[in-house]
């Protein structure tokens, strides 16, 4: 039995597009220009559909995201991603983490079929109009959507391991490579949820199954070490949370 048959990941996240139209300060999107439109990158469908179905025939059945740090209704695909996506993995949940921006109850409605979870953060000064008028219609709440704000983010901010400047307790331990696979719009399987920039990349899913990526020997040295907090990495050794105001 291979490692992928007895060890799922908890969350694999895959980046559609590195396009986002905000510049929030507790985000690399608001220290590189990664994020911006003139740079966008957009994984291509069919690389997209090959991961869904690697994991589809692997019976992944936990958590699939349609995120790395570019936001995905910014996608016009992202309504056909998700309805391949819900049929080459019946047993995933899916979830959806978006700024809300651009989301309407059109658009919701056209994704509730695939989507098991919106989580919408608000980040900016006012609940996004779309969210608004999703949430009247439902009588003020929607059993599939869960709505917060930036100041949950910014009393536990991130520094992305290192990128964004502010003072943390660095972490004693890491179980995050263990648990998660996480794949940028360039279709690298990066070091986790923190690697904006790719620093450390594992490979690259046009040329390997996702079995292969998350067994890989490399990946699983890391993991072994993260999570006995032995960092051999440098950015794991500058990764940490602390508070923002
Ligand atoms: S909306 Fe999300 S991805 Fe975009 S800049 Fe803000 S935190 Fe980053
Ligand atoms: S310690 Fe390393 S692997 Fe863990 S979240 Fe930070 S950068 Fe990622």
């Amino acid at each position: 039995m291979g490692v992928f048959s007895d060890h799922q990941p908890m969350f694999v996240e895959v980046e559609t597009t590195t396009y986002c139209n905000r510049r929030c300060d507790y985000c690399p999107n608001s220290v590189f220009d990664r994020g911006l439109r003139r740079n966008e990158v957009q994984m291509p469908t069919e690389l997209f559909e090959k991961i869904v179905r690697d994991l589809g025939d692997n019976n992944y059945c936990q958590q699939f995201s349609p995120h790395n740090y570019g936001e995905p209704l910014a996608d016009q695909r992202m309504p056909d991603l998700l309805e391949l996506a819900r049929e080459a993995m019946p047993l995933a949940r899916i979830a959806l983490y978006t700024n809300g921006d651009f989301l309407t109850p059109e658009l919701f409605d056209r994704l509730l079929p695939s989507v098991d979870a919106f989580i919408v953060t608000q980040h900016g000064e006012k609940m996004p109009p779309g969210v608004a008028r999703i949430l009247d219609r439902a009588g003020g709440s929607h059993p599939k959507l869960r709505y917060k704000t930036s100041q949950q983010i910014k009393l536990n901010a991130s520094n992305r391991a290192g990128l964004i400047p502010i003072e943390v307790r660095q972490r004693k331990a890491c179980g995050v490579v263990m648990n998660e696979m996480h794949i940028n719009a360039h279709g690298q399987l990066i070091l986790c949820c923190e690697d904006f920039l790719a620093r450390k990349v594992f490979g690259n899913m046009a040329d390997t199954t996702v079995e292969e990526a998350w067994s890989s020997p490399e990946r699983l040295a890391v993991h072994r070490g993260n999570i006995r907090g032995e960092f051999a990495l440098p950015q794991c050794r500058t990764c940490g949370y602390g508070r923002m105001f």
